[in-house]
């Protein structure tokens, strides 16, 4: 299973590190095999020789350039990044990065063979106004995006689940992940308030391959406890 942290506006370098450091001591003393991923602050990226995959949260189409406050190809490779995050809802919601950008992005860092996790995921408005109008939506989300591309992982989010303490229904995340299964058959996290008190729950449905946590991951104890259980579900 992957198991990934989204640190946001987060924590600086130091803090970062020592963090980075405590997930890698709990991989290799608890013999580990699921696959780690963290994504933190742009600024504080690192170099970081654990077992710990880490990601930009972010980055320009470019490798270098002209575009004020955005992270070029140069920046990941000075700290070997071979993982980027596209289409999170914050980047699409409070930034405004329009489907055109993201497959700008998507195209950009998967001819760089780059691990992508691209996320996808419905407003309230769209979920309260039934399920085709929502599967609708969410598809509108794949346009131009190779759903078979090898190094590609998708995350379903909620829009309205994150960072807000509601989650779907674990039928509902069942529900929808089956049917984003018939999209691509990439792995599949599932994102959204996920906490240490749901998470055994929510990887254990049908068609969850992982999950995506923000806030609650911000715990190295209650992360690595997530951790845990995906090594449990996986060796029953
Ligand atoms: C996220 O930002 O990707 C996320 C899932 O956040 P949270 O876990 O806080 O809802």
């Amino acid at each position: 299973m992957i198991i990934a942290a989204n640190l946001k506006t987060n924590f600086t370098r130091k803090e970062t590190n020592a963090y980075i450091a405590e997930l890698d001591n709990f991989v290799k003393s608890n013999s580990v095999s699921q696959e780690v991923l963290v994504f933190p602050a742009p600024s504080s990226l690192d170099d970081n020789a654990t077992d710990i995959v880490v990601g930009t949260q972010n980055a320009y189409p470019t490798k270098e350039g002209a575009f004020t406050g955005e992270l070029g190809l140069v920046h990941l490779e000075e700290f070997s990044i071979k993982t980027i995050l596209i289409g999170h809802s914050e980047r699409r919601h409070i930034f405004g990065e329009t489907q055109e950008l993201l497959v700008k992005k998507f195209n950009f860092y998967k001819d760089l063979g780059f691990k992508i996790v691209y996320c996808v995921g419905e407003p309230l408005a769209k979920r309260e106004a039934g399920k085709e109008e929502m599967m609708e939506y969410i598809s509108a989300q794949y346009e131009g995006i190779d759903t078979e591309y090898e190094n590609l992982i998708i995350a379903y989010e909620p829009v309205w689940a994150i960072g807000t303490g509601l989650t779907p229904t674990l039928e509902d995340i069942e529900d929808v992940h089956t049917a984003l299964k018939e999209k691509s058959k990439a792995p599949l996290l599932y994102g959204g308030s996920v906490k240490v008190t749901n998470a055994k729950e929510v990887l254990s449905l049908n068609n969850v391959d992982g999950i995506l946590v923000g806030s609650a991951a911000l715990y190295a104890e209650h992360f690595c406890s997530m951790i845990q259980f995906a090594q449990e579900i996986e060796n029953n």
